[in-house]
């Protein structure tokens, strides 16, 4: 339990948060204050409690969008630092010792795409899949990333955890971080904050190229066949795929994937595959099956669309885009207001409501879809 105030810690105030998100969204926060070290959390723990004010915690801002100037403190998590751990040191420690696989305990305030190029450098393998996603650590376990067949539940040991209301520490299990299709228990605790991440790696080099199009990218850069692909040329396959498909924050604002893949029984996507037979569909595990919601879009002709600065990505008709020139001016509403008439089409069409994947931000918290 943090019991802790420092006298010399002060927040910034007045701070344009638009070099804090992906969207490049200017809006205003009331106080702001980088995470540095445990101290400022503790401090800024502290802060909220005396004033009784509303917080928002970002990582990268990848996966946010911001609709109005935010009425509190706004903490941009830095906390760095990566420490290898032997087995005995894990808060929950595995039920056997392996000798292929090692244990990375990193800081939520680390970049993730340079974690991925670091740990294949060290020999340590199983993030290669995961490259280019934008943002931190931190946020990798709230939405379980996933990309290309992997995703953060299938290398996730342990995560240390802040609670921003109590100020307890504690540290729960991959399992108790109940990880589902871009889901886990922090977005029913957002309260919960992320201090570090500790993932189970393996020195053994396997690969995943069953997904999308890596194995067909590699058969034609190797000199071989696929499977021979080492970790680092996955990773770069992976680079190479996502970087033509989708478009980079820095030059088009954008939030990758703006809703989830809707998950419908068997009976439905079969009534759907009647009428639309190039249906893009995966079965899953428990019978449901998983539609390309960019698919769904698709059919509707959104891609490529464009007005008052605000559309969809032409490559890609999942993401949604700022123009960036105008971005500066925008709010998020605008984009929420475009996301709201894509549900409406597809739910008209389809009879499938789409679920918004990023998080929604108004002026004292967080707010739902529905709300707008
Ligand atoms: C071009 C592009 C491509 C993308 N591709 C993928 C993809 O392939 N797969 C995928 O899964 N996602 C993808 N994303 C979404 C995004 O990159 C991920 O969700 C990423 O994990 C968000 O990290 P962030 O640090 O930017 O989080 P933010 O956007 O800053 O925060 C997201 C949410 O997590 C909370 N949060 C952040 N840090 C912490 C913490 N330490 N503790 C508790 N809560 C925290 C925030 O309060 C907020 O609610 C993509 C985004 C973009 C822009």
């Amino acid at each position: 339990m943090s019991n802790y105030s420092d006298p010399d810690w002060a927040p910034q105030t007045k701070v344009d948060l638009q070099a804090y998100n992906t969207l490049s969204l200017p809006v205003q926060a009331d106080y702001f204050s980088d995470l540095c070290q445990l101290s400022d959390l503790y401090a800024a723990h502290q802060f909220c409690h005396d004033q009784q004010l509303n917080w928002l915690l970002l990582g990268g801002g990848s996966n946010i969008v911001l609709t109005d100037d935010f009425n509190g403190l706004v903490m941009h998590m830095a906390l760095a630092g990566k420490a290898w751990l032997t087995p005995d040191q894990l808060h929950h420690r595995p039920a056997q010792n392996r000798d292929d696989l090692v244990y990375l305990c990193i800081g939520a305030g680390e970049n993730w795409d340079q974690l991925v190029a670091w740990s294949l450098a060290q020999g340590a393998y199983g993030l290669q899949n995961l490259s280019l996603i934008p943002g931190l650590v931190g946020a990798a376990p709230i939405q379980n990333i996933g990309a290309y067949g992997v995703e953060l539940a299938h290398i996730l040991h342990e995560v240390m955890v802040f609670d921003f209301v109590t100020g307890e520490e504690f540290c729960l299990t991959a399992e108790q971080c109940e990880l589902g299709y871009r889901d886990s228990i922090f977005k029913r605790h957002p309260h919960w904050i992320v201090m570090s991440v500790t993932l189970v790696l393996s020195r053994h080099p396997h690969i995943h190229i069953g997904y999308g199009d890596i194995a067909a990218y590699l058969e034609q850069v190797l000199d071989g066949p696929a499977t021979q692909a080492t970790p680092q040329q996955v990773r770069d396959a992976v680079i190479h795929i996502r970087s033509t498909k989708l478009p980079d924050p820095s030059r088009i604002p954008n939030v990758g994937s703006f809703f989830k893949n809707p998950l419908v029984t068997a009976n439905k996507a079969q009534q759907l595959r009647e009428k639309w037979p190039d249906l893009v569909a995966y079965p899953q595990p428990n019978k449901q099956v998983k539609l390309a919601a960019g698919w769904l879009i698709d059919q509707l002709g959104w891609r490529g669309y464009m007005k008052a600065g605000v559309g969809v990505h032409g490559k890609q008709a999942l993401v949604l885009v700022l123009e960036s020139t105008t971005a500066n001016k925008m709010t998020g509403l605008t984009l929420l207001k475009l996301a709201q008439e894509i549900q409406a089409d597809v739910e008209q069409h389809f009879a499938i409501s789409l679920a918004v994947e990023p998080r929604l931000f108004g002026k004292v918290g967080e707010i739902q879809m529905e709300h707008i």
